[in-house]
């Protein structure tokens, strides 16, 4: 079974929207399991102190290396083979490929940071890959733990109806996926692409692969020159 533990100053935002939907059902189906830790239960002192003034002044405070080290260290035992991801806009971008890695393995230890970040050495001391959800900065982690989440659970086995609608999608064969048309045949005086309408099966692949194409090639043209 997958097994997420997610370490955050907010417990309660786990498995928030994770809990409705597909990932929802999975989670009741016993299909993956969403845990979360309260990095303030290893605060220092009467206030549970998490966090700190930077070292060499500036605004902001960071989460400590030693609070974070505790609870790092209550959560993951010795042998505990799951990737300890740290959620950082530092980090390498989070990529379809590492998700389906993620997917396939036993689940994830993941921290959430909160205020200026978390002290670097607790990076190293305890081996942690950074990971980014996109060029842009979130008050916290959580969110882009959420968003890493939702990504892998989907690929789970057995959580999305049709084994092959992962298949094509978005960045699964280096390409965008091609358009998608339903009812009405007419709308606002827009038709279905005759093509799909043939009922040739042939020609709606060749069809789909073109449009899939074109598209990246107008909107994403590194995804080409990496594939
Ligand atoms: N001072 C940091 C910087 O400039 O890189 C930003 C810290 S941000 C306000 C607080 C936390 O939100 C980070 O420690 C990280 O855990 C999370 N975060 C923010 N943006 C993120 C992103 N794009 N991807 C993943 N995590 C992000």
């Amino acid at each position: 079974m997958f097994r997420a533990t997610v370490l955050t100053l907010f417990p309660e935002m786990f498995p928030g929207p994770l809990g409705l939907s597909l990932s929802g059902d999975a989670l009741a189906r016993g299909l993956w399991s969403c845990e979360a830790q309260n990095i303030r239960a290893h605060g220092l002192g009467r206030h549970r102190a998490v966090d700190d003034t930077p070292a060499g002044g500036g605004a902001g405070m960071v989460l400590r290396a030693d609070v974070l080290a505790a609870a790092l260290d209550a959560t993951a035992a010795p042998d505990d083979m799951r990737p300890r991801l740290l959620m950082s806009p530092r980090g390498a971008p989070l990529t379809q490929q590492r998700v389906r890695a993620l997917a396939a393995g036993p689940g994830a230890i993941i921290v959430c940071g909160r205020f200026e970040g978390v002290d670097e050495r607790i990076i190293a001391a305890r081996a942690l890959e950074e990971v980014s959800i996109g060029d842009y900065v979130l008050s916290g982690g959580e969110m882009a733990a959420l968003t890493l989440l939702d990504a892998c659970v989907r690929l789970l086995p057995g959580v999305m109806g049709k084994q092959e609608s992962g298949q094509d999608e978005s960045f699964e064969n280096g390409l965008l996926e091609y358009p998608h048309y339903t009812r009405p045949r007419e709308f606002e005086g827009r038709a279905i692409p005759d093509v799909l309408l043939s009922g040739d099966h042939g020609k709606i692949a060749d069809w789909r692969r073109a449009e899939a194409e074109k598209l990246t090639r107008a909107r994403r043209p590194d995804l080409l020159r990496k594939s």
